[in-house]
């Protein structure tokens, strides 16, 4: 019998997780069935532990939960330690490990995949939600020069760069949370859009004239041109949306639960309509 995974969400139907795995189980030869729990706001936790008794191995999770993963899971490993968030758990004897690959995706995309070394970089994350939380530390293990927090709800990017305090020196002039109309006296190389504002076509109030001379723009949110994609491309920057970040997360979740590490490259092709 196939060993059985899947993503839960709220909502879910429209996650590409299955397809990726698929992908991933087919490159490699492994015997996986991947599905999809939709889980009611308040049944989470059932539903994970009915899964898990039905002999699951592994779940990803997505929106809105991966706070409460991290609360559930009784053991936090890698990224997770620190991110307060887990998109993936592992089932060990009955056990669940929660791990966090958002941030491990991201770096690998912006840097492997997109050749753009974060070190030395003046860097601006936008959003304070779960996926903020999920890629502080690994963008931050890449020591940029600086990064800086900006939210539509400023009192959440403080509270979160206080969570991230003690990983301050990680950046060679440190870490902080300024409003968005306090940013336009500094430029930035690498401008990664957190925030969910491109689901509903909306972009963060950012400032016209910020983007360094060699920007990255990056929006996490995929399969579309987001207004802030659209704001870039207008000024001439160089950009990329969430794919790679997507499939990079997914391999990692691969990875952690069946110890091969599957090709991305034509996974991320095939999701752009190009392979
Ligand atoms: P959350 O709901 O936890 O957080 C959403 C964030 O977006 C908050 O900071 C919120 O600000 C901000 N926001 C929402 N609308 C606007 C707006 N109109 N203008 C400015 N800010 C806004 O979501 P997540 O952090 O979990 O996810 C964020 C995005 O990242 C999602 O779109 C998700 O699809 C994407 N994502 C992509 C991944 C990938 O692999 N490519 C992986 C993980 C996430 P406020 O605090 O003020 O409400």
């Amino acid at each position: 019998m196939s060993d059985k995974y899947a993503v839960i969400g709220n909502p879910v139907a429209h996650s590409k997780s299955p397809l990726i795995h698929a992908e991933f189980a087919r490159q490699t030869g492994h015997d996986i069935a991947y599905t999809t729990i939709f889980a009611p706001l308040d049944g989470f936790r059932a539903e994970v532990l009915k899964f898990r008794d039905a002999g699951g191995k592994g779940l990803n999770v997505t929106v809105p939960f991966k706070h409460e993963a991290w609360n559930l899971v009784g053991a936090h490993a890698g990224y997770a330690l620190d991110a307060g968030a887990v998109n993936t758990i592992k089932f060990i004897d009955g056990q669940m490990v929660g791990y966090n690959t958002d941030g491990i995706g991201l770096v690998r995309d912006i840097q492997d995949n997109l050749k753009y070394p974060i070190q030395g970089r003046r860097v601006l994350l936008m959003g304070a939600g779960g996926a903020t939380y999920g890629v502080m530390h690994p963008l931050l293990s890449e020591h940029p020069d600086t990064l800086i927090v900006a939210n539509r709800t400023p009192d959440k990017a403080v509270s979160l760069v206080a969570h991230f305090q003690k990983f301050e020196k990680f950046a060679i002039n440190g870490i902080s949370a300024r409003p968005y109309s306090q940013l336009s006296d500094t430029k930035f190389d690498l401008i990664i859009n957190a925030t969910s504002a491109g689901l509903s076509d909306e972009m963060p109030p950012l400032p016209n004239d910020i983007f360094a001379a060699d920007v990255l723009a990056y929006d996490m949110v995929y399969g579309k041109t987001t207004p802030f994609l659209r704001f870039a491309q207008e000024r001439g920057a160089r950009s990329a949306d969430g794919t790679g970040m997507l499939v990079e997360q997914a391999a990692e979740s691969f990875f952690i639960w069946r110890g091969v590490r599957p090709q991305t490259a034509p996974v991320i092709a095939r999701l752009r309509g190009e392979g």
